[in-house]
């Protein structure tokens, strides 16, 4: 469903994604791992078309970005091509950012009545139900500040999930959360693949890859250096540094 090929970025003489390859197939939960800095929230800003990148394509379906050869020259890919792939792909980030002064369910209705141009009505249907899937049936009324972080994150998943995307992107969604939250969201996440959603997830919980996870990449330093289905890496790295990470890890 997604295809990466041969991607790389740097930032001035940083090279943050060294020739990076990836594919993930449709209703997979790929997670990938790695030590802080090696381009993980880089690559998901990649796949989310937030990012341009240096060279390489990544391809959704019949959407892609990335860049074309002209004779010599290669063309980038333009706006208007981003903003219809970023369309297809969810991201949900370590840091909340729902709409402060809006209530939840206005918040999930955002991006579709703006961007998708569904009625409101519709819309408003097709959030209830999302709101009731992530848990927070009761809670349509509220304002991000009266919800607890768990619960943000939540309505930041409803929020995403309501434009239909064929991937959902998880950048440590968990990751600020207080410790009795994350096992919420998490669940959220594990119901979500239960469903069949193809989901890309970067995180720390190893647990949470080792279970959920059907295939997992580890990074480092811009490189994919490990990548095999999750017990394949959890119970035979086949790299002394991913031993060692996951030491670190465990
Ligand atoms: P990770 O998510 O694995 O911790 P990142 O993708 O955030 O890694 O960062 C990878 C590298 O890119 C780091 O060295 C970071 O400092 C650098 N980096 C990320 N964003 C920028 C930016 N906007 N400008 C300059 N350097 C950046
Ligand atoms: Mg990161």
């Amino acid at each position: 469903m997604i295809r990466v090929r041969n991607v790389s970025k740097s930032f001035g003489t940083n090279r943050v994604l060294d020739d990076v390859s990836l594919d993930i197939r449709k209703g997979e939960v790929r997670c990938i791992i790695g030590p802080s800095g090696s381009g993980k929230s880089t690559l998901l800003r990649c796949l989310n078309a937030l990012t341009d990148f240096d060279s390489g394509a990544i391809v959704l379906d019949d959407t892609r970005i990335g860049y074309t050869e002209r004779g010599s020259v290669l063309k980038p890919w333009t706006g208007r091509e981003a903003a219809n792939f970023r369309r297809r792909v969810g991201l949900v980030s370590q840091h909340v950012n729902l709409f402060s002064h809006r209530t939840v369910l206005e918040n999930v209705i955002e991006g579709p009545v703006q961007v998708l141009g569904t009625s409101r009505a519709v819309a408003v249907r097709a959030a209830s139900d999302l709101l009731a899937r992530v848990g927070l049936a009761d809670k349509h009324d509220s304002y991000p500040s009266q919800l607890s972080g768990g619960q943000q994150q939540r309505a930041a998943i409803a929020r995403a999930l309501a434009m239909d995307p064929k991937v959902m992107l998880f950048d440590e969604a968990t990751s600020a959360l207080d410790p009795e939250l994350v096992a919420e969201v998490l669940g959220v996440m594990q119901a979500l693949a239960s469903d069949g959603m193809t989901m890309v997830v970067v995180t720390h919980e190893m647990r949470f890859a080792e279970e959920v996870g059907d295939t997992v990449a580890v990074m480092e330093a811009g490189r994919i250096i490990e990548d095999g289905t999750a017990s394949d890496v959890f119970s035979r790295p086949r790299h002394q540094r991913t031993v060692d990470f996951l030491k670190d890890h465990s």
